[in-house]
């Protein structure tokens, strides 16, 4: 991606006002208790594999919390697009920086922060599967079931995300607010 539109250097922050929807200390807590499910319902030697940029707070603190349930996971990265800046999913999605550690016979922990139309965890999964992953469990922050276009569900859930655009912890518009301790519904205007 060269400079200009779209690579969130040229653009000044967007006023609008935040309001917060799940706090930091409710995130904290939710985390622990998903890392607690997970080491219930998955063994111990698994490859989590993190969907940037999106993912990455969210991950970081889920991969502490496996730790804290004696998990031992190796971590690597994806970088998918499907949104530009637009607030709606393309629908086209695409691997602009792809994973590097072995993926066949292995099981995988694919961890994303939003689960919507579904195209962007469904074009994941399937393409973890045909280059022969043991097992892909899918792990989302937030879910927002009623948006679903393509048939995919995740095995383990954050919070159930009420169907406006959200931002903080990990998420943007248009390249801001990911450094947010919060998740908080972007208001227009
Ligand atoms: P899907 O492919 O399931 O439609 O879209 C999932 C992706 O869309 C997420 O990984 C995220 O990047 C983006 N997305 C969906 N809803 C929101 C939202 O409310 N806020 C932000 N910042 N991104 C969203
Ligand atoms: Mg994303």
């Amino acid at each position: 991606m060269g400079s200009g539109p779209g690579d969130g250097t040229t653009q000044s922050k967007p006023a609008a006002k935040v309001s917060v929807l799940f706090d930091a200390d409710r995130i904290a807590a939710r985390v622990a208790a998903l890392a607690k499910e997970i080491a219930g319902g998955v063994g111990g030697d698994f490859l989590v594999i993190s969907i940037l940029k999106g993912s990455f707070v969210f991950s970081a603190d889920l991969i502490r919390a496996m730790h804290g349930e004696g998990m031992h996971p190796q971590i690597d990265f994806i970088t998918l697009s499907s949104y530009g800046e637009a607030t709606e999913s393309s629908g086209h999605v695409e691997i602009t920086r792809d994973v590097t550690d072995r993926i066949r016979g292995r099981t995988i922990m694919l961890v994303d922060d939003i689960l919507e139309s579904g195209r962007t965890l469904a074009f994941a999964k399937t393409m973890l599967l045909d280059r022969a992953a043991g097992e892909v469990k899918v792990c989302v922050f937030l879910d927002k079931p009623n948006k679903r276009k393509v048939a995919i569900e995740a095995d383990f859930v954050g919070f159930e995300c009420p169907d406006e655009f959200v931002v903080g912890y990990g998420l943007d518009y248009a390249h801001y607010y990911r450094e947010l301790p919060y998740v908080g519904i972007l208001e227009s205007g």
